[in-house]
C-alpha cells in the first residue's frame, strides 16, 4: 500500500471522535517531515488569533473555540441542512408531516420511522429550512476559508440527493439577491478582502469529473485531464488544468457563469445532466508571510535576533477545494436515461468509492480503496491530515423520499464518525421559543444585509444630490449679491450726483444774494451735513456688504439663509431710498425757503428805503402774506413748494404782477415766473396763461438787467417746447432777444439770450424765418463778449441749425448754401472748431460735419479753411461717432476728395 493511501486513513481516523487518543502520533506520521507536521498542527490550533478575518461565531461548525478545537483539531465537521418544501412538495405532501424535525438548539435531527417511531442523530451544525445563505457560509465554510488564507488546504463539500440544494448552498452567485450568494461567492469575497494584490496570488481552476474522466470547465476542449501525485509529500496536482488568476470578485463571478455555460455545453453533448457528475472549484491561495519568526516564535514563544537578521519571504500555499457532488440518488440499474449498464456503474463509481472510503475511515479498516476512482484520488490531499473539511449534507422535507434522506443522514453520520444517540422521550418548553427566534434572527439577517446594501446606495445618492444643491445654492446666492451690489452702487451714485446737481444749484443762487445768505448759509450746510450723513451712511452700508459677503464665504451657508441676508439687504437698500426721498423733499422745502427769503429780503429793504413797514407793495404785499404763514410753517413740514405757491396765489395774479408800475414788484414776479418756468410740469400753464407773451413784453419794455437776464432765462426754460418756440417767433421774440442781447452786459444776461436762440435753431419748421428775423446774426453778434458760457450756448445754436439743415438738404426740401454761411457763420467756426473748452468744440465739430454733409457748402468750406478742419475731425476727435462721420463725410464728398488730390494729400 501507498504511504498516501495511509496518510489519509490516519488523518481521518485521527479526526474521528474516537480517535483522539493518538491523534498526535498520527498527526505526525502523515507528513514526510515531522517537526513541520507538529508545527503545522500548532498553527492549526491558533488560526482564531493568526487571521486578519473576521472571526466566524463560537459553536459554529469547525469554529475557532478553544471547546470544539483544541481537543479535536481537524475533524471533519458535518452540518445538516434541510431545504424548505418546494411547490410540488407544498401540494403533493399537503396532508404529510415532513420526514424530519430538526433541533437546531441541540444540533439534533429527529428521522420519522412511522407515526410513532423516531430515530435521533447528533450532527455538528443543524440547518433548518429558514437558515440564511450568510448563516450557512459562516457555520460551514468561513472556518475552512480561515485555514485556507492561513495556509492550509481544506474542503467543503455537498452531498445529498439530486434537488435538496446542494447547488443552491455552494453555487448560487445572487445576481438578483445578494442575500442568496453561495459559500463559492462568499468565500472568494472573503478571501480577496484578506490577501494583498502585490504580495499575494489566488488562482482558480474549475472542473467537472463525469464517468472517470476529469474534464476543465475552463476550458472545453480539455477533457481528459490527468491527476498527479507526489510521491514524497503525497500531494495531488493537476497539471494539464487550466489556472486564471483573479483579482476581483467580478471576474470571478464571469469564470464561473463561462464554466457553468462549458458544463452546460459538455453535459448535452455527453446526453446527462449536471446531477451525475460532480463539479469541483480549486483556488489556490498563495501568500508572502514577512519572516518566518512568525511561525518560529508561535511555537518556541521567543524571537532571537539571529531568526530576525535570517528572514527569508516565507510563501504559504493553501487549496481551497469545493466539490459539489453528483446526486446521491442510485441510478437505475437498467440504465433508462439511455446509459448502458456499464455506464451507469461508471456513473457512480466516484461517488460509490468516496463511500466506501469513508466507510473505512469511520470503521478504522486496515484498508481504504483510495485509489479505487478519480474523485477519492483526487481528495485524498483534502482528507488528508492538513486540511479541515467540512461537509454540509443536503435532506428535502419529502416523506416520499425518506430512503434517500435516510441514506443520506447516514452518510453524513460515517463521516462524522459518531454513534446514533439515544432515543429522547422528554421535551423542553422553551425549545419552541428558542426556535421562533432562531428563524427570526436568520430572516432578520437577511433583511439586514439587503438594507444595509440599499443604504450605502441611498446614502451616496443623497451625498452627490446634496453636494450638486449645495454648489448651486452658492452660485445663485453670489449671483444675486452681485446684482444687488451693482443695482445699489448704481442706484447710490444717480442719488447723489441729483444732490450735487440741487446742491450746485442752491449754491448758485445764493451767490447772488450774498447779503441773505446768512439764514440761508446754515440750511446749507446742514445740506452738506446730510450729504456726508448719506456718504457715511452708504459706507457704512458697504462695509456691512463687505461684511456679509466674507462672512458668506467663511461659513457657506444655506440657500436658505443667503435668501434672508438678500432680504435684509434689500431692506437697507429701501431704508436708503426712502432716505433719500426724505433728503428730495428737504431740498424742495428749501428752494420754497430760498423764495420766501428772497421775498421777505426784498420787502426789508423797501420798507427800509421808504421809510418803514407800512407802506403797501401794490398786490405783492397781500400775495406775499397769503405765502408767508404757508412758507414759515412749511421749515417744519416736507411738501411745501412752488407748486403750492402757484396754486394759492393763482397764476394770473403773478403774470398780472409782472406789468406793475413798481419796478421791483416786477422783479420779484418776474422771478417767480422764472422759478415756476423751471419746472416742466408749470411750462404749459404759463403759456396758456399769456406768460410767455407778458415776459417778452417786458424784455422790450422794461430796461432793468436782472429782469432781463431773469425773463430771458425764463424765455429759454419756455423754448424746449416746439409749441412755445413758434410762438416766440410770431411774436417777434428774436427781435426782442437780440436788442436785449445788443445792451446787456451781463455775461450771464447773455447766456440765457443765446441759450433761448439755440433752442429756436433746433426747430426744423423755423429755420428761415429765424434766420430773417436775424437770429443768426443775433448769434454771432453775442460772441464778442468772450464768456465761454456764452460760447457754449451759440457753439450749440450753430450746430442745432447745421444739423436741422442737414437733415432738410437730406429730404431734398432745402437746397442751395447754408443760412449759416450766407450770414458770415463760416469764419468764426473755423475759428473755433478747436476751441480749448469741450462744449465749444463739440458742438463746433458737429456743426462742421453736418454743413459738409451739403456738396453745395463744400466750395466755401474749402475756401474757408473748414476742410482742414474736417481732416482734424475725422483724425483728432476724441469721440469716435463723430470722428466716423467726419471721415464719411470726407471720403464721400467728391469736391473735398478733388481738393485733397489736388493737393496731392492722400487721405
Ligand atoms: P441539487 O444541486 O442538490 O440538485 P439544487 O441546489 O439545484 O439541488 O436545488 C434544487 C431546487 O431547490 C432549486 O430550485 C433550488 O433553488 C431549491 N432550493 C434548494 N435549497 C433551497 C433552500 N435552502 N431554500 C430555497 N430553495 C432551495
Ligand atoms: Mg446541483
Amino acid at each position: 500500500m501507498a504511504s498516501g493511501g495511509a496518510n489519509y486513513r490516519n488523518g481521518t481516523q485521527r479526526n474521528s471522535l474516537k480517535g483522539t487518543t493518538t491523534a498526535t502520533d498520527r498527526q505526525l506520521s502523515m507528513n514526510s517531515n515531522p517537526s513541520k507536521a507538529a508545527l503545522k498542527n500548532k498553527s492549526l490550533s491558533s488560526v482564531g488569533a493568526s487571521s486578519g478575518l473576521r472571526k466566524s461565531s463560537p459553536g459554529s461548525l469547525g469554529g475557532g473555540t478553544a471547546k470544539d478545537d483544541a481537543g479535536v483539531p481537524g475533524r471533519v465537521r458535518v452540518a445538516v441542512r434541510l431545504r424548505p418544501r418546494n411547490a410540488e412538495e407544498s401540494v403533493a405532501d399537503a396532508d404529510f408531516a415532513d420526514c424530519v424535525e430538526l433541533q437546531p438548539e441541540f444540533k439534533r435531527l429527529k428521522l420519522r420511522k412511522n407515526n410513532w417511531d423516531t430515530d435521533t442523530y447528533e450532527f455538528d451544525e443543524v440547518l433548518t429550512e429558514f437558515a440564511s445563505q450568510k448563516r450557512v457560509y459562516e457555520v460551514v465554510a468561513k472556518p475552512v476559508v480561515e485555514s485556507v488564507l492561513d495556509g492550509y488546504n481544506g474542503t467543503v463539500m455537498a452531498y445529498g440527493q439530486t434537488g435538496t440544494g446542494k447547488t443552491y448552498t455552494l453555487g448560487r452567485l445572487g445576481e438578483e439577491d445578494t442575500a442568496d450568494r453561495g459559500i463559492i461567492v462568499r468565500a472568494m469575497e472573503d478571501i480577496l478582502a484578506d490577501v494583498s494584490l502585490e504580495s499575494d496570488s489566488v488562482s482558480v481552476s474549475y472542473l467537472q469529473l463525469y464517468m472517470e474522466s476529469l474534464q476543465d470547465l475552463l476550458d472545453p476542449t480539455n477533457d481528459n485531464i490527468s491527476i498527479v501525485e507526489d510521491p514524497k509529500s503525497g500531494d495531488v496536482s493537476l497539471p494539464g488544468a487550466t489556472l486564471v488568476e483573479i483579482r476581483d470578485q467580478q471576474s470571478f463571478l464571469e469564470l464561473l457563469q463561462l464554466g457553468e455555460a462549458h458544463r452546460y455545453a459538455a453535459n448535452t453533448r455527453l446526453n446527462t445532466e449536471s446531477s451525475r457528475s460532480h463539479a469541483l472549484l480549486m483556488v489556490h491561495v498563495k501568500r508572502s508571510v514577512k519572516g518566518r519568526e512568525l511561525a518560529h516564535s508561535s511555537q518556541n514563544g521567543n524571537s532571537t535576533n539571529m531568526a530576525k537578521s535570517l528572514r527569508p519571504t516565507l510563501v504559504r500555499k493553501g487549496k481551497l477545494v469545493v466539490v459539489d457532488l453528483a446526486g446521491s440518488e442510485r441510478i437505475d440499474k437498467s440504465g433508462s436515461e439511455g446509459h448502458t449498464l456499464e455506464e451507469a456503474k461508471s456513473i457512480n463509481l466516484s461517488l460509490s468509492a468516496l463511500g466506501k472510503c469513508i466507510n473505512a475511515l469511520a470503521e478504522n479498516s486496515a484498508h481504504v480503496p483510495v485509489r479505487d476512482s478519480k474523485l477519492t484520488r483526487l481528495l485524498r490531499d483534502s482528507f488528508g491530515g492538513t486540511a479541515r473539511t467540512s461537509l454540509v449534507i443536503t435532506i428535502g422535507p419529502s416523506p416520499r423520499h425518506r430512503g434517500e434522506t435516510t441514506s443520506t443522514i447516514m452518510f453524513g453520520q460515517r463521516a462524522m464518525k459518531v454513534e446514533n444517540m439515544l432515543k429522547l422521550k422528554e421535551e423542553f418548553d422553551y425549545k419552541s421559543l428558542a426556535r421562533k427566534l432562531d428563524i427570526q434572527l436568520d430572516k432578520l439577517i437577511m433583511e439586514h444585509e439587503r438594507k444595509q446594501k440599499a443604504f450605502e446606495e441611498e446614502i451616496e445618492r443623497i451625498t452627490t444630490d446634496t453636494q450638486n444643491q449645495i454648489s448651486e445654492a452658492e452660485r445663485n446666492y453670489a449671483d444675486a449679491m452681485e446684482k444687488e451690489r451693482l443695482k445699489y452702487q448704481k442706484d447710490y451714485m444717480e442719488s447723489i450726483k441729483k444732490l450735487e446737481e440741487k446742491w450746485m444749484m442752491n449754491q448758485h443762487k445764493l451767490g447772488e444774494r450774498k447779503d441773505q445768505m446768512a439764514s440761508t448759509a446754515e440750511e446749507v450746510a446742514e445740506l452738506q451735513k446730510l450729504l456726508s450723513k448719506e456718504t457715511s451712511l452708504r459706507k457704512a452700508a458697504e462695509e456691512e456688504v463687505n461684511n456679509l459677503k466674507s462672512q458668506l464665504a467663511q461659513l457657506k451657508m444655506s440657500e436658505a439663509s443667503a435668501n434672508s441676508e438678500i432680504l435684509k439687504l434689500r431692506k437697507m437698500l429701501e431704508d436708503e431710498a426712502y432716505r433719500k426721498e426724505k433728503l428730495e423733499g428737504e431740498i424742495s422745502m428749501l428752494q420754497t425757503q430760498l423764495l420766501q427769503l428772497s421775498f421777505e429780503a426784498d420787502e426789508t429793504r423797501r420798507r427800509l428805503d421808504r421809510g418803514g413797514p407800512g407802506k403797501v407793495l401794490g398786490g405783492l404785499d397781500s400775495l406775499i402774506s397769503q405765502v408767508r404763514p404757508q412758507v414759515n410753517d412749511s421749515v417744519n413740514e416736507e411738501k411745501a413748494s412752488i407748486a403750492n405757491l402757484f396754486e394759492q396765489v393763482g397764476l394770473q395774479k403773478i403774470l398780472s404782477l409782472l406789468e406793475a408800475e413798481d419796478a421791483d414788484v416786477r422783479i420779484h414776479a418776474v422771478k417767480v415766473v422764472a422759478n415756476l418756468a423751471a419746472e416742466e410740469s408749470n411750462q404749459q400753464k404759463i403759456v396758456e396763461a399769456g406768460g410767455l407773451t407778458s415776459l417778452l413784453l417786458l424784455l422790450g419794455s422794461s430796461e432793468d438787467e436782472m429782469i432781463h437776464r431773469v425773463a430771458a432765462g425764463a424765455i429759454a426754460n419756455l423754448a424746449m417746447n416746439e409749441t412755445n418756440q413758434e410762438l416766440i417767433l410770431s411774436e417777434g421774440g428774436i427781435r426782442l432777444l437780440s436788442i436785449t442781447a445788443a445792451n446787456a452786459e451781463d455775461p450771464q444776461t447773455l447766456r440765457m439770450v443765446a441759450g433761448a436762440i439755440a433752442n429756436l435753431c433746433g426747430n426744423d419748421k423755423l429755420q428761415n424765418k429765424l434766420r430773417d428775423e436775424g437770429g443768426i446774426k443775433a448769434l454771432l453778434g453775442m460772441v464778442k463778449c468772450g464768456h465761454p458760457d456764452v460760447l457754449a450756448q451759440v457753439a450749440r445754436g450753430i450746430a442745432n441749425f447745421a444739423k436741422c439743415e442737414s437733415r432738410a438738404s437730406a429730404q431734398g426740401s432745402k437746397t442751395g448754401r447754408s443760412l449759416l454761411i450766407e450770414d458770415g457763420a463760416l469764419p468764426w467756426i473755423v475759428q473755433n472748431a478747436n476751441n480749448d473748452a469741450s462744449p465749444i468744440r463739440r458742438h463746433i465739430e458737429l456743426a462742421v460735419c453736418h454743413l459738409a454733409q451739403h456738396e453745395v457748402n463744400a466750395k466755401d468750406m474749402i475756401t474757408g479753411g473748414a476742410l482742414w478742419e474736417l481732416v482734424r475731425i475725422s483724425q483728432d476727435c476724441s469721440r469716435e461717432d463723430i470722428r466716423t462721420l467726419a471721415h464719411r463725410t470726407l471720403t464721400s464728398s467728391p469736391t473735398f476728395l478733388a481738393e485733397l488730390r489736388r493737393l496731392r494729400i492722400d487721405y
